[in-house]
């Protein structure tokens, strides 16, 4: 091609493309999980695809794996994610300047809505011969990656049992699959993890190897959970996991969507009345979400309501 007719032909492709409709932007939102085989991967990913189903002209929705709650939290407020998931009692601790926000609270962090409980596990392979809290001494434990919620329910059942992570046993900081793979191939004896039920992240193990679930149940624990309104008391029921056939006495968090007073009230709205107007849609994408109950959806929400989920509400008369 000459010189001459290579640039009528980049003029006319030019020319072309300007002249094309132009599809209107999309826009990307992330939305921050945990590990890949949790169901908060599953929240994000699941509530995704609805809204990329009922909304995708205006919205490219992007489920992502992430470190777990602390993580989606500190990611929400510089801004790297959109929405994410977390425990109701990060939240708080977060919104109030708690624990890992001691001094800094996460004045940013706003709520959408609660979705599935999640129960606080000890769970050990059977053949280490652990039944009760006090015998992870000695052995080799996941207390759950800095990035989790469930470090912090672990630090908090560690305390009340009067075991020390620093020098009792050997603390694990891994990401849950991670954790799940080693118990399996012997490389831990027991792991934490604050999850909804029934999730493959137990089972999978629970398939491998003999596992025992421990009691939670110390009267300290029951004092805690007294005191803070985003704690209950609850079983895991027997038969839920291959191998734990009594049920098992624990405590429970509720996981929340939660986003950043710096996302836009439509988009927070859009999200929110999706959700809303196809909860059967939601129920149905994953065996957790099964029980989703509007009322209880709007409970348990430790940091304020953005202004975008509070005006579909208000809407809907639900407040
Ligand atoms: N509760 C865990 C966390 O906050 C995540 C559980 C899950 O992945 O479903 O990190």
């Amino acid at each position: 091609m000459t010189g001459k007719k290579l640039f009528i032909t980049l003029a006319v492709i030019l020319g072309l493309a300007l002249s094309a409709p132009q599809a209107k932007a999309k826009q990307d939102i992330l939305f921050g999980g945990a590990s890949i085989v949790g169901v908060y991967y599953q929240v994000a990913l699941q509530l995704s695809n609805i809204m990329n189903k009922h909304q995708g002209d205006k919205y490219n929705f992007i489920g992502r794996p992430t470190g777990g709650s602390v993580f989606n939290i500190n990611a929400l407020e510089r801004g790297a994610f959109d929405f994410g998931v977390a425990q109701s009692d990060r939240n708080w601790q977060a919104y109030n300047g708690a624990a890992e926000w001691e001094g800094k609270p996460i004045t940013s962090l706003r709520s959408l809505f609660s979705m599935h409980p999640e129960t606080v596990m000890l769970v050990a392979r059977k053949d280490t011969g652990i039944e009760k809290v006090e015998d992870i001494k000695g052995k080799r434990v996941n207390i759950g990656n800095p990035g989790s919620g469930q470090r912090g329910n672990a630090t908090d059942v560690l305390r009340i049992y009067g075991i020390d992570p620093a020098s009792d046993f050997r603390a694990e900081g891994l990401q849950h699959h991670e954790a799940a793979r080693a118990l399996v191939d012997r490389n831990i004896d027991a792991f934490f993890y604050t999850i909804g039920n029934p999730s493959a992240a137990i089972e999978e193990p629970a398939t491998s190897v003999d596992i025992r679930m421990v009691h939670l149940n110390h009267p300290g624990i029951k004092e805690m959970v007294e005191e803070k309104p985003y704690y209950i008391m609850t079983t895991i029921p027997g038969g839920m996991y291959r191998g734990v056939d009594e049920d098992i006495e624990t405590y429970a968090v509720t996981a929340t969507v939660v986003t950043s007073e710096n996302v836009a009230d439509d988009v927070v709205y859009d999200l929110v009345k999706t959700v809303f107007e196809n909860l059967d849609e939601v129920r149905a994408a994953h065996a957790s979400f099964r029980n989703l109950k509007v009322e209880e959806m709007l409970q348990g929400l430790s940091a304020p309501l953005h202004p975008g989920a509070e005006k579909y509400y208000k809407e809907q008369g639900w407040m």
